[in-house]
C-alpha cells in the first residue's frame, strides 16, 4: 500500500495586505520582531503601545507605521485584517486574542500557540516572490536554518526577474498561444538570456532580450558557464556555481572535479566527463571545444566544470576563444584555486609583511627550455611561488631555481589533495623538493609553494620532505620502486 503523506495541521496561504491595517499590540522585542516581519509587506502597520521601547519607536519612525501611544483598547483593533498579540504579558495577550476573535479578525499571539488562529512563517523575501517556511511545532531554529539555506540557493535577482515577468505576462498571453509555445517562452525567459541579463544587473537588456524571445520563434540559444568547482571540498564551491549547477541541462566536467560536486547538479542533468588527467586524456581540447559549441547550438544550458578556478591552468582561454568564434554566449564563474586552498591548509600567508609582497602562479612545465622563465627572477626577488602540476618536474624546478641563485634553504610547503579530508602536508627546503618526484604514494593532485613567506606556515600537521631526500638518479628509481 502506498504510504499516505502526513497531513499539515496549518495550511499556508498568501493573504492580501496591500494598504490594509495590521495591528500589533506590544512595545518590546516581540512586537518589534513582528513589526519587522510584517514590515516586509505593503500593509499599513498599526502599533498599539503606551510604552514602546526606543528601537520600536525608531522602527515606527523609519517605516511610517501608525503608533497608537495609549493603553490597549479593543477599539484599536478595528478595521485590521490581522492582529498580533505581542505584549509579552500573558493576561493582556489573552485579552487581545479574545477581542480579535470577537471582531472576527485572525489573531496570532506570540509564543502562545493555543491562542493563535494562524502562524507566521520564516520568510525568504524576493518580492514579488515569497517563500514561506512553516515547521509547526518543530520550532524557530529549524525554520531559520531552512530559511537561510533556501535564501542562499536563490539568486538575489529573482525578485526583479519575477517583476519583469509580471510586466510581460499580458503581452505574452496575447502573442503566444496557450500550451507549448507559451511554456517554452517562459522557460527560456527564466532560464535564458533575460534571466542572465537581470543577474548581471542589466534590466533594460533583460527587457529587450525578453521581447526578442517573444517576437522570434527561434529555438532557445544555448549558454555555457565556465565554472570553477574549487579545490575539491564541496563547501568551497561558490553559491553562484551551485545555482548554475542546479539549473544546468548538461554538466561537462574534468577528472579532478570530485563526483560529490558533480552530483550537486540538477538531478536530470546530463553529465559528461571529459577526463584530462595526466597521462589519460579522454578527450582532446579540440574535441572539448567542439562539444561545447555543439551543446550551445542545441540550446543547452551547460556548466563546464573545472577544478579550482577556471582561468588558472584550466585551458579556459581556448574554450572561450572557440565559443566566441562560434557566437555562443558564455560566462565565467571564479572558483577557489588550488594555491589558495593549499595555503589555507598550511595556514601559510601568501604575502607576508616585510617578507613577500608578490606571488606567482606557475607550472613547472615551462622549465624545459634553456632560458630561465621570468618567474624564477621573481622568486629570487622574494615572490611566493605556487607551482601547479609540479610533481613530475619537482627536481627540475628545484635545480633550475638553485642554479638561478635561489638559496637551497628556501622554505617549501607541499599539499596533496588540498581542502579534502585525505589531504597530506609536507614541508622542507628547496633542496628537499626533488624527493616529490619519486614518491609513488602521492596519487592525488599536488600543490607546491616555495618562498620565504612559507616560513610563516604552521608545520605542526606536516611531515618533513627530507625523509625522502635523494641524491642520484639510480637511487631515485630504487626508492620509487620501494614505495
Ligand atoms: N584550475 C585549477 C588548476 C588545474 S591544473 C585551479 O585553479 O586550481 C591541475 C593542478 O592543480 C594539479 O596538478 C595540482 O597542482 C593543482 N591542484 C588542483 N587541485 C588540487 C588540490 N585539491 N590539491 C593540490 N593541488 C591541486
Amino acid at each position: 500500500m502506498p504510504q499516505a503523506t502526513p497531513k499539515l495541521n496549518a495550511f499556508p496561504v498568501f493573504m492580501r495586505v496591500e494598504g490594509e491595517a495590521v495591528a500589533i499590540v506590544g512595545g518590546g522585542e516581540e512586537a518589534l520582531a513582528k513589526a519587522r516581519l510584517i514590515g516586509q509587506s505593503s500593509a499599513a502597520l498599526r502599533i498599539v503601545s503606551d510604552a514602546a521601547e526606543a528601537e520600536l519607536l525608531a522602527f515606527i519612525a523609519a517605516n511610517g507605521a501608525i503608533h497608537i501611544a495609549a493603553a490597549y483598547d479593543a477599539a484599536h483593533l478595528e478595521g485590521a485584517v490581522m492582529v498580533f498579540a505581542a505584549s509579552g504579558n500573558e493576561a493582556l495577550d489573552r485579552r487581545v486574542a479574545e477581542d480579535a476573535r470577537r471582531l472576527g479578525i485572525p489573531v496570532n499571539a506570540v509564543d502562545r500557540p493555543e491562542l493563535c488562529d494562524f502562524f507566521t512563517p520564516a520568510l525568504v523575501n524576493r518580492a514579488p516572490v515569497a517563500i514561506a517556511i512553516g515547521t509547526e511545532g518543530a520550532g524557530p531554529v529549524l525554520a531559520q536554518m531552512l530559511r537561510s539555506r533556501i535564501d542562499r540557493m536563490l539568486s538575489p535577482s529573482l525578485g526583479p526577474l519575477a517583476s519583469l515577468a509580471a510586466s510581460l505576462r499580458g503581452t505574452a498571453e496575447r502573442l503566444l498561444p496557450k500550451g507549448n509555445a507559451r511554456r517554452r517562452f517562459w522557460s527560456d525567459f527564466f532560464g535564458g538570456a533575460p534571466a542572465r541579463a537581470v543577474d548581471a544587473g542589466q534590466l533594460s537588456q533583460a527587457h529587450d532580450a525578453a521581447v526578442d524571445l517573444l517576437l522570434s520563434n527561434a529555438p532557445a540559444s544555448g549558454h555555457i558557464a565556465l565554472v570553477g568547482a574549487g579545490p575539491g571540498a564541496e563547501d568551497l564551491l561558490t553559491l553562484r556555481a551551485h545555482r548554475l549547477l542546479m539549473e544546468a541541462d548538461v554538466i561537462v566536467y574534468d577528472a579532478l572535479v570530485p563526483e560529490a560536486i558533480v552530483a550537486m547538479g540538477r538531478r536530470d542533468a546530463e553529465r559528461l566527463p571529459v577526463g584530462k588527467r595526466k597521462g589519460c586524456h579522454t578527450k582532446s581540447q579540440a574535441e572539448i571545444n567542439a562539444l561545447l559549441i555543439e551543446l550551445g547550438r542545441d540550446g543547452k544550458r551547460v556548466v563546464r566544470l573545472k577544478s579550482g578556478d577556471p582561468l588558472v591552468f584550466g585551458r579556459a582561454g581556448e574554450e572561450m576563444a572557440a565559443l566566441r568564434d562560434a557566437g555562443i554566449a558564455y560566462e565565467v564563474v571564479p572558483g577557489v584555486t588550488a594555491a589558495f586552498a593549499a595555503a589555507a591548509d598550511f595556514e601559510l600567508p601568501l604575502t607576508l609583511r616585510g617578507v613577500s609582497s608578490s606571488m606567482v602562479f606557475t607550472t613547472g612545465h615551462d622549465l624545459k627550455g634553456n632560458s630561465l622563465p621570468d618567474w624564477a627572477k621573481l622568486a629570487i626577488s622574494g615572490a611566493t611561488v605556487a607551482v601547479y602540476m609540479g610533481r613530475s618536474v619537482a627536481a627540475e624546478v628545484a635545480s633550475r631555481l638553485i642554479e638561478a641563485g635561489l638559496s637551497p634553504d628556501t622554505a617549501v610547503a607541499v599539499v596533496e589533495n588540498a581542502s579534502l579530508a585525505n589531504r597530506r602536508r609536507f614541508h622542507g627546503t628547496l633542496a628537499d623538493l626533488p624527493s616529490l618526484e619519486v614518491r609513488a604514494d602521492l596519487t592525488g593532485p599536488v600543490m607546491t609553494i616555495i618562498g620565504d613567506a612559507v616560513a610563516g606556515a604552521n608545520f605542526e600537521c606536516s611531515e618533513p620532505l627530507a625523509a625522502h631526500r635523494h641524491e642520484g638518479a639510480a637511487q631515485t628509481a630504487a626508492e620509487g620502486a620501494e614505495r
